[in-house]
């Protein structure tokens, strides 16, 4: 029972790629270049892995070969930068690339039993909510795809993130309510993702965009300079095993999931890397106001994903682990 990971030298997906594994899944996953296939080759080495190259997944067929004789898929590939100069550089190959590997099911393996993509909570979130506000599955984000059409290349780059996440998580639901296939489809919003790397990653510079936010924090911050992170966090292994139980548990089908563990602020950060990393010499956060000011944030609510997929490990942990990982591969 092979899974197709899609992506998957990506920081989440190649996590994705190790939780099948260790669940017992062969797995194969499409790759931009044979580098990057082979350095996934060797990380997964006596295991059975194996890699196809998809260019582009905006390309029409894009995966008309890698969906072939697979049993479920895990799409996880889509742009996740805030570079884009025009919408359509984020929106294109994410809405292309979730309605195409559908197109390529339909084709070439239509008695599959399952399609499990990446949403974010990106599509859940309308940024215009006022503060404190608990989101669940039953949000949706219908401001950032109004604004890029609005503005254009006007439109902030954050928007035309979220933009692309809200239309190819859209586009999701309706190819399976238009075309009624014989599978069923799971969806997986992840708030931000952090923890260790596993995947091909050479220089800080061209880090994940969720991961990157910690490295200020691997260096002593003065206090006045302690980057303002307001986020809702989820750890990458925990996201993995969301994504390897949306496919395996019968009643996640049809479902949308929040993957996420709660509210994390800049001085949850600090504490953690302040008791585990004494020698960075950091500022101290305070414990005193760790649960009131989680409250007076917004909140992602992945209670749903605990206790139907799999349940969340401590957010100390995951900060601990994100910045071992951080020191160790780039020497900071
Ligand atoms: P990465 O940038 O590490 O992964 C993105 C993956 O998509 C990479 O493998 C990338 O390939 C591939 N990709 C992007 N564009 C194309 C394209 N046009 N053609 C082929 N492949 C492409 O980011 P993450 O692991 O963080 O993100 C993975 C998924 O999770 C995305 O769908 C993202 O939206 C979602 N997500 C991430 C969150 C986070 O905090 N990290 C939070 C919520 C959702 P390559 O490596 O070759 O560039």
């Amino acid at each position: 029972s092979k899974v197709l990971v899609t992506g998957a030298s990506g920081y989440l997906a190649s996590h994705t790629v190790e939780a099948f594994l260790n669940a017992g899944f062969p797995v194969r996953g499409t790759v931009r270049s044979a580098a990057k296939g082979e350095y996934l080759k060797e990380l997964f080495k006596g295991k059975p892995f194996e890699y196809v190259i998809v260019p582009d997944i905006s390309e029409e067929g894009a995966f008309d070969e890698a969906v072939k004789d697979v049993e479920g898929v895990a799409h996880t590939a889509s742009p996740f930068h805030f570079k884009a100069i025009y919408p359509e550089e984020l929106i294109k190959p994410a809405v292309n690339g979730t309605v195409g590997i559908l197109e390529s099911l339909k084709k070439n393996n239509p008695n599959i039993k399952r399609v499990v993509i990446t949403s974010s909570i990106a599509s859940v979130l309308d940024p215009t909510f006022p503060k404190p506000h608990t989101y669940t599955e039953k949000d949706w984000n219908n401001v950032s795809p109004k604004t890029c059409e609005e503005k254009g290349k006007d439109a902030p780059p954050q928007e035309m993130y979220r933009a692309s996440k809200v239309l190819a998580e859209k586009a999701f639901w309706k190819w399976i309510e238009d075309e009624k296939p014989a599978f069923d489809g799971v969806v997986i919003n992840p708030a931000l993702i952090l923890g260790p790397l596993i995947h091909p990653c050479d220089m800080v510079e061209d880090l994940n965009s969720s991961v990157a936010m910690v490295v200020p924090f691997t260096k002593a911050v003065p206090r006045d300079q302690v980057p303002p992170v307001a986020a809702n966090l989820v750890d990458v292994r925990d996201c993995a095993l969301h994504h390897v139980k949306a496919l395996t548990v019968p009643e996640a089908g049809g479902q949308r999931f929040i993957s996420s563990l709660g509210p994390s602020l800049a001085n949850d950060w600090l504490l953690a890397v302040h008791k585990y990393f004494p020698d960075i010499g950091t500022v101290d956060g305070d414990p005193s106001i760790v649960e009131s000011s989680k409250k007076a944030e917004i909140c992602h609510d992945g209670s749903k994903a605990a206790k139907v997929l799999y349940p969340y490990r401590a957010e100390e942990e995951t900060l601990r682990d994100t910045v071992e990982s951080l020191r160790e591969r780039f020497n900071l």
